[in-house]
């Protein structure tokens, strides 16, 4: 099964645990704008440069700098992919159009993970990362087995630095200003199905197959 399809959902809303779990699945690559840009920021490279205040800050960072993280990666994989952080305004959306028009490529389906507003700030400031394999864990809602240990490899937990209460309260607002019209902008185009993301992460998980394998391109 393949496609081309795009996340959406508010920070915190759980969709890179998700995109790892359906990409796995339907054998797609999982793009991860946030991802992309931290590992950037961690080899240091010019992008990352560049990118590392905003995202400290809980900003956008800026177009230029996501299309050269993302672009290199989508130019070799137009077959299948899921978008996941991508794009995250409109400006965004109509390059990434574009250059899926412009190689006879376009979007299968968006889906939209949604989460009510006053569950996002404690999915976020209770996330911890594995520094050593990047799998997600939660202080009450996905436990680790033992704390502070990874389930999956046994690496260190930590908080993302952008997930301090301090710079959550900024990321929710250009969620709602620039990324959240987007549903908007993909509705009108046929391309939206929303998913009820306040649930069981396998609940999710059974919904997004059954929404992305309508629109997958198997046997096309
Ligand atoms: P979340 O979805 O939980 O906010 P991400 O890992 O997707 O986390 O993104 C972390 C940060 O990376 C964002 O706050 C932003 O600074 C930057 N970023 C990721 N994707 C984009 C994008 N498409 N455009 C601009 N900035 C981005
Ligand atoms: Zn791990």
């Amino acid at each position: 099964m393949s496609g081309r399809f795009v996340l959406l959902g508010a920070p915190g809303a759980g969709k890179g645990t998700q995109a790892k779990r359906v990409c796995t699945r339907l054998g797609v690559e999982h793009l991860s704008t946030g991802d992309l840009l931290r590992h950037a920021v961690r080899t240091g490279s010019p992008a990352g440069k560049k990118a590392k205040g905003y995202m400290d800050a809980g900003k956008l960072v800026p177009d230029e700098v996501v299309f050269s993280v993302l672009f290199e990666r989508l130019d070799d994989g137009l077959d299948g992919f899921l978008l996941d952080g991508f794009p995250r305004n409109r400006v965004q959306a109509e390059e990434l159009d574009r250059r899926l028009d412009a190689a006879g490529t376009p979007l299968d389906a968006v889906v939209d993970i949604d989460v009510p507003d006053e569950h996002l700030l404690g999915r976020i400031t209770g996330r911890r990362v594995c520094k050593v394999c990047g799998n997600v864990h939660h202080v009450e809602f996905m436990r680790p087995r033992v704390e502070g240990v990874c389930d999956v490899c046994g690496g260190e937990l930590q908080q993302r630095s952008d997930d301090r209460a301090e710079v959550v309260g900024q990321r929710l607002a250009v969620y709602r200003e620039q990324t959240a019209p987007l549903q908007a902008y993909y509705a009108d185009r046929g391309l939206l199905a929303t998913v009820d993301g306040d649930r069981d992460a396998d609940a999710i998980t059974d919904d997004l197959l059954a929404a992305l394998g309508e629109h997958s391109t198997e046997g096309r």
